[in-house]
């Protein structure tokens, strides 16, 4: 087999993942691939070149990735320029146009069967998401999580609240128990339900708007619809020490289901982590990037990479997905697009 690899470099980013490590270098050298790292691609995640190099990955300097030819280029984000002289197929996440590639393959686009999951990085990257967001509330509020008794006093469990239950929300449900919280959690998609109470969290229920959307996904509410849910999660979220929020809706601007009255009606120092900032945000207030204070003392928090917060971890199972991709990618030695799965992310 005659095919290479070569890790996109990374150009300004405030990205920290890489998408193969070492581990996932020397499995690709097993399967046959020649695999070409630029320098420093990996140190921002805490992999050093010479962990590559010993892995068996060649290094490249800049200058020499401008001069080579690739067959399949790694990118966690694809960005509008990729400095290899060639390659065939470019991976990444985005929809940006990629020049000196052949053929984009979108990593968003890959169907969430079961088949993908192992290839799935928008699942494997939501669930560091969630875990961080749940530890950003605890390093944001100025109170304990767990319920704590000391010959100083004694705390009840701190109130968490999850809004959106897909991969994100039921990781940071799972973490913000294991920190000692009291956790209650709702989704739009009744059938969570029952993954809720298994994390030991309580299903908040509201006689609210439904939403049922393709492909087990939820779908978009009208202005009339939201505000509905804003009103009954009000008090809900009035109760709360901490809200998560990771509700997302493909394609469209995230539904905003915390409004400003239910931020007003939060007790001082409680915290929001709105992980849907990116796409709109959840929580009226929030800005993607900022932590910002209100008036009455709530910290909202609007960080848009929480895996990139993660990179080490984020980037082993990032370049695991990848390792599963290739697999799919190369039939009799050759690169072969015609797997239904590989058809699918073609933008
Ligand atoms: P996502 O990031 O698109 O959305 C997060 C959550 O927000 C979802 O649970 C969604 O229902 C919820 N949401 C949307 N609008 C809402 C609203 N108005 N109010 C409250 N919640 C709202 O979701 P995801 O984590 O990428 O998962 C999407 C779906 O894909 C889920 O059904 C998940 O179980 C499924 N999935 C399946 C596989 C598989 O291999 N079978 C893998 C990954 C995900």
């Amino acid at each position: 087999m005659n095919l290479s690899i070569g890790l996109i470099p990374c150009l300004p980013t405030d990205d920290h993942r890489v998408p193969m490590t070492p581990e996932g270098v020397t499995k690709l050298i097993k399967a046959g691939w020649q695999v070409l790292v630029p320098t420093g691609a990996g140190a921002a995640a805490s992999f050093p070149d010479s962990a590559y190099a010993a892995a068996g990955a060649k290094i490249l300097t800049a200058k020499e990735v401008t001069k080579t030819n690739i067959t399949v280029g790694l990118a966690v984000n694809l960005t509008p320029t990729i400095p290899y002289a060639a390659a065939e197929l470019v991976i990444g996440l985005g929809n940006g146009p990629v020049a000196n590639a052949k053929q984009v393959l979108a990593l968003q686009k890959l169907p969430r069967t079961t088949r993908a999951q192992a290839m799935d990085v928008l699942s494997s990257q939501a669930n560091l998401g969630g875990y961080a967001a749940a530890l950003a509330v605890a390093h944001h509020l100025p109170r304990l999580m767990p319920a704590l008794s000391t010959a100083a006093g004694s705390t009840k469990p701190s109130k968490v609240l999850v809004l959106g239950v897909g991969v994100a929300g039921l990781q940071a449900i799972a973490t913000a128990r294991r920190l000692g919280a009291a956790v209650s959690a709702f989704d739009i998609r009744p059938e969570v339900a029952e993954q809720i109470k298994s994390l030991g969290a309580k299903v908040v229920e509201v006689d609210g708007p439904s939403a049922e959307g393709k492909g087990g996904y939820a779908g978009a509410l009208d202005a009339a619809g939201i505000q509905a849910l804003q009103e009954k999660l009000l008090p809900f979220v009035a109760a709360a020490d901490g809200v998560i929020t990771t509700a997302q809706v493909p394609g469209k601007a995230a539904p905003q289901l915390v409004s400003a009255a239910a931020v007003a009606a939060m007790a001082p120092g409680s915290v929001i982590i709105d992980m849907a900032a990116a796409s709109g945000g959840n929580v009226v207030g929030t800005k993607a990037g900022e932590v910002i204070q209100t008036t009455n003392g709530i910290t909202l928090v609007g960080e848009t990479n929480w895996p990139s917060t993660l990179a080490q971890t984020a980037s082993r199972f990032w370049a695991q997905n990848m390792v599963n991709l290739l697999a799919v990618l190369v039939k009799d030695g050759v690169l072969s697009l015609e797997d239904e799965l590989v058809k699918a992310m073609v933008p």
